[in-house]
């Protein structure tokens, strides 16, 4: 979609508004299938936790993909989008035994990640199908907060704790049906994922009932021109074959798992704010737009840097702009940042706004979360309204006092 079409958006929802297109989000998944096509049994399980808007959902569920969850409530939205439980993947962290129970309840794929809760499960439900986290620990990713493998990670069942696990496997006679790594995301370079790779192949051959390996996700995407991306195609050619080749030597066609989340959404999103003001200080120029990290945190949480353009003067003469929030409290979109020249009522895009902007959104200084439109076959589709004040009243209770001065 084009930068006119952007504005149009705005100047029909309001902004700040989040805008998706389904036609990136629908090649990206195409873009994966394709590049694992020569693997027999492929499953894409998407991250929902990246972007969870029930429309996105059909749209993916539309395509074939399953769901990727890390709570009881993605379990239930993906439910109410229509997903079958057998197409829900349950991966959480750190969450009770209870909510472990009340998820394979509902027919859902349970993931494991800790010994602790392995023992208590197995105990409980010998001949559940489980899949377990393995932390291979390999060093990969961008920002600490989002790399997951390394050897100091919460995540998963650490690789050299393998003998306890089996050991438990085996007293508990649980059914263990999948393994799976998520080493972070961002990874660049595909060696490193091959080598993870590598470790889970050697830890399934523990395991006799395999149905499944699920490699996670941790793919980088690009975030300006010419920006580093994994190379899908090569990972694909390289993965798919390595994949084969254990198949055979496990004796089964093992399904091939992948959980993307920002490859499939990331780059489809656009962010729209308008300016506020603009403040000319002795040192910089600074753009202030309608919006703040209650809105879009990631510049401010792991330092990501999303592209900004002016659509609504793109052939502007480019000067340098700090854009800035309207929270109390320093929130910087971007430092000296060239833009084409900034009026007072533009209209500025973020881009890659697809992945955990709109997830990670909050009221923050009691401001409304902003509306999400899906543009499909040529034309923006409002999939959630502006909020309203009653949103912010919602569960709130008063005191029982009659009057504020009492
Ligand atoms: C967050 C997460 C993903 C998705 O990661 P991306 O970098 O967005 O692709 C996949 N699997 C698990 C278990 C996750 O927690």
């Amino acid at each position: 979609m084009q930068s006119k079409d952007l504005l149009q958006l705005a100047e029909q929802f309001g902004s700040p508004i989040y805008v998706y297109d389904a036609e990136k989000i629908k090649s990206q998944y195409n873009r994966l299938t394709k590049a694992f096509s020569k693997v027999e049994k492929l499953r894409i399980n998407y991250a929902m936790k990246a972007l969870s808007n029930i429309a996105i959902l059909q749209l993916l569920k539309e395509m074939g993909s399953g769901l990727d969850t890390v709570s009881i409530q993605e379990v239930l939205l993906g439910l109410h989008a229509g997903y079958d439980p057998e197409k829900i993947f349950y991966t959480p962290n750190g969450v009770s035994l209870e909510e472990i129970e009340e998820v394979h309840a509902m027919g859902v794929q349970i993931n494991i990640d800790n010994l602790s809760i392995l023992e208590q499960f197995g105990a409980k439900h010998p001949n559940v199908p489980v899949c377990i986290r393995i932390n291979p620990h390999v060093m990969a990713g961008g920002n600490t907060n989002i790399s997951v493998g390394h050897i100091d990670s919460k995540f998963g069942i650490s690789i050299h704790q393998l003998p306890h696990l089996v050991r438990i496997v085996e007293n508990t006679k649980m059914n263990i049906v999948g393994i799976h790594m998520h080493t972070g995301s961002d990874i660049l370079d595909i060696e490193v994922f091959l080598y993870a790779a590598e470790i889970l192949f050697d830890a399934a051959k523990n395991f006799k009932n395999l149905e499944f390996l699920d490699f996670g996700s941790g793919f980088k995407v690009p975030y300006k021109k010419d920006d580093i991306e994994t190379d899908i195609e090569e990972l694909g050619k390289k993965l798919s074959k390595r994949f084969n080749a254990f198949c055979t030597e496990y004796g089964k066609e093992l399904t091939l798992i992948f959980e993307p989340g920002k490859f499939l959404v990331s780059e489809a999103g656009s962010f729209l704010v308008k300016v506020n003001v603009i403040k000319q200080t002795t040192s910089t120029v600074f753009a202030g737009v309608d919006s703040g990290f209650n809105h879009l945190i990631r510049p401010m949480l792991y330092g990501s840097q999303h592209h900004i353009e002016n659509i609504s003067n793109p052939k502007g003469k480019e000067r340098f702009y700090s854009v800035v929030g309207y929270i109390c409290e320093t929130d910087t979109f971007a430092n000296n940042r060239r833009i084409s020249e900034i009026k007072e009522g533009d209209i500025l895009s973020f881009r890659n706004a697809g992945a955990y902007c709109y997830s990670m959104a909050s009221n923050y200084n009691s401001r409304y979360k902003p509306a999400e439109v899906l543009w499909m076959n040529g034309e923006g589709h409002l999939i959630r309204a502006h909020e309203t004040f009653e949103d912010l009243l919602k569960n709130q209770i008063p005191l029982p006092i009659t009057t504020a001065t009492a």
